[in-house]
């Protein structure tokens, strides 16, 4: 008996008592579902049954009756139809060969395809031929052994479009026990892949990204259970021969720095670079890492937070740690060469204070003796025998001098080139004037280069060459006397040199001295005390070595302008 749909409504609810039937075959007669119809028949039916005429057969009564359903249960067998075709997953029932007899609504607009377009094909006509093989084999292996089977196809459209498929085919079987049916129920899985394969490939680029980091990176939840760590921090593992670092970290946080992070973290507070050390086994000396720790507010995943929004979610802590012991060592390093450079200063001006007191001491005996030799000179008392004895004792006791004098005269050693970054070496002389700068209520304005090249050159030489340039444009900021002093410090990349400039705003160089200052014992400060007039004789002899220039710039008018070129620029390979 057929109701006018694409499967019998008996076979589809009724499947185990028809065990000699063959499969239904879709025929053209099978149509859109019509449910309002089919109420007066069920009315009709009813009627019918309540007094079927006699030599009805009992099988058609009984299949009736099965039709109509028990008015006492209120499921009536219709129901299980209307079910499977009202639902929005699309379902098909096929024969045991995959040729669909019935497809429900949500199938249409799933597939594309009319249902009369479909009943009586195979259901391979979904099929966008990009499914492996071996995954239909698997299909078939399964259902054939009356097992469920549920995998992803990839499936196309009667638009031609495809969409992943994710499809559970159950197999109805007779009373028998043989196979009758499938039952296919697929729903479209394209969106969810397409979001997984998203979350995966923002997973790789996150991991990639924080195992590249030369940063020890590590998450953790309040507890301290570690949730995502990186390779810096397995490498920090691997150097602690399997030690936690983490334990450490944290000790070392609350030990030196006086907190506990997970605490910070927990009260939703962060820190920033924290200077902390910990003991490596086998390193020479602590290592040292800067830290940093954010809150980090996740949302709760647990079923119980499912429905539940703005909820306050778990508190996290992303630890990082920078390890700075390179930069500690070179700062301590830099630091004992500063007390060493300051020990052998003082050590020099303690023998050059012994020798200048000898050496005047020495000088003491020939001048006295000139003294005498010049008062018989006056008085006609001398005669040349005793003249020339005391010119010789004179002569004498002024080379003892002067033989003191050169023995304390310092050794220069010979500087190494190497290769110096000139704005390096300006910032690192500007840093050691601030205090003076300062109190002279100077305004520095310093514009580096941008991209410098570096020169082969003697690092110490060119401090000494700036730093000399700095101190005189302070000394003549010094004693111009204005109120708005200025220092203005640049450099420049030339073709294949470097250009800095020194500019000061005090009262200037007068244009005929602008070569003179150049000259050894020049000295035009009206304030001499404690200078030789060597400082630009040196400047310019430091400037000659690195194949440069140095000139007062006779165009300045604002007071005076410095200009060095240091060639030596290091070719780039
Ligand atoms: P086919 O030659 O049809 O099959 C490929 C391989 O599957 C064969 O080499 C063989 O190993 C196996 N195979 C096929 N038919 C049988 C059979 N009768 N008995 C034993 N092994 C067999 N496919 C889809 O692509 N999309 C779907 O949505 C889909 N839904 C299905 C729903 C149901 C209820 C059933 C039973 C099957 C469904 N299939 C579906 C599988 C489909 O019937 C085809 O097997 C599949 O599409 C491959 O088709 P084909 O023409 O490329 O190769």
């Amino acid at each position: 008996m057929s109701t006018g749909k694409g499967i019998d409504t008996q076979q589809a609810t009724h499947l185990a008592a028809d065990d000699d039937q063959p499969p239904a075959e879709a025929s053209a007669d099978t149509g859109g579902f019509k449910p309002d119809a089919e109420l007066p028949a069920a009315s009709a039916l009813g009627a019918f049954l309540e007094a079927p005429p006699s030599g009805t057969p009992p099988e058609v009564v009984e299949a009736l009756t099965l039709m109509a359903g028990d008015p006492a249960d209120p499921l009536p067998p219709r129901l299980y139809f209307e079910t499977v075709e009202q639902s929005p997953v699309a379902i098909s029932v096929t024969d045991a060969k995959a040729n669909i007899l019935y497809a429900n609504a949500a199938f249409e607009v799933l597939t594309g395809y009319d249902r009369h377009e479909v009943l009586g094909k195979n259901q391979s006509i979904l099929s966008s031929n990009a499914t492996p093989e071996s995954i239909y084999q698997q299909l078939w292996r399964t259902i054939q052994r009356k097992r469920p089977w549920t995998g992803v196809l990839i499936n196309r459209r009667k638009d031609g479009e495809d969409y992943l498929a994710e499809l559970t085919i159950s197999p109805v079987l007779d009373a028998a026990g043989r196979i009758r049916y499938f039952l296919g129920m697929h729903r479209d899985v394209t969106r969810e892949h397409e979001l997984s394969v998203a979350l995966r490939q923002q997973k790789t680029r996150i991991e990639t990204v924080l195992d590249a980091a030369p940063v020890v990176v590590v998450l953790l939840d309040t507890d301290g259970r570690i949730i995502l760590d990186n390779q810096e921090y397995k490498k920090l593992l691997g150097d602690l021969r399997g030690r936690e670092p983490l334990a450490l970290l944290r000790s070392a946080l609350q030990q030196q720095a006086g907190f506990d992070p997970l605490e910070r973290a927990a009260a939703g507070e962060g820190f920033r670079d924290v200077e902390i050390s910990i003991e490596v086994p086998g390193n020479a000396g602590p290592r040292w890492l800067s830290c940093s720790g954010t809150a980090v507010n996740e949302s709760d995943s647990s079923l119980s937070g499912y429905f539940i929004r703005g909820d306050a979610g778990d508190q996290r802590l992303l630890l990082l740690a920078n390890d700075i012991t390179g930069r500690r060592r070179e700062i301590e390093r830099a630091h004992l060469e500063n007390l060493r450079a300051r020990l052998a200063e003082q050590q020099l001006a303690q023998g050059m204070r012994e020798a200048l007191t000898a050496a005047s001491y020495q000088l003491q005996v020939p001048l006295n003796m000139i003294r005498a030799a010049s008062g018989m000179f006056k008085d006609g008392t001398g005669n040349p025998a005793l003249f020339a004895d005391m010119l010789g004792q004179i002569t004498q006791a002024g080379e003892t001098a002067l033989a003191t004098l050169h023995a304390a005269m310092p050794t220069q050693v010979p500087e190494a080139g190497v290769n110096v970054n000139v704005n390096e070496l300006l910032r690192h002389v500007l840093a050691l004037e601030t205090d003076n700068l300062l109190a002279a209520g100077i305004v520095v304005d310093w514009q580096p280069a941008l991209v410098l090249p570096e020169l082969s050159g003697h690092k110490n030489e060119l401090r000494s060459l700036f730093k000399h340039l700095i101190d005189n444009a302070l000394q003549a900021l010094y004693e111009g006397g204005g109120s708005q002093r200025a220092l203005r410090l640049a450099t420049r990349a030339l073709d294949d040199a470097v250009e800095v400039i020194v500019e000061d705003n005090g009262p200037g160089i007068p244009s005929g001295l602008r070569l003179k200052v150049f000259e050894p014992f020049h000295i035009g400060w009206r304030n001499r005390r404690g200078r030789a007039g060597m400082g630009l004789a040196l400047a310019q002899e430091i400037v000659n070595q690195h194949d440069g220039a140095i000139e007062i710039d006779p165009d300045y008018r604002d007071g005076c302008r410095v200009r060095v070129t240091l060639g030596n620029v290091r070719a780039r390979d």
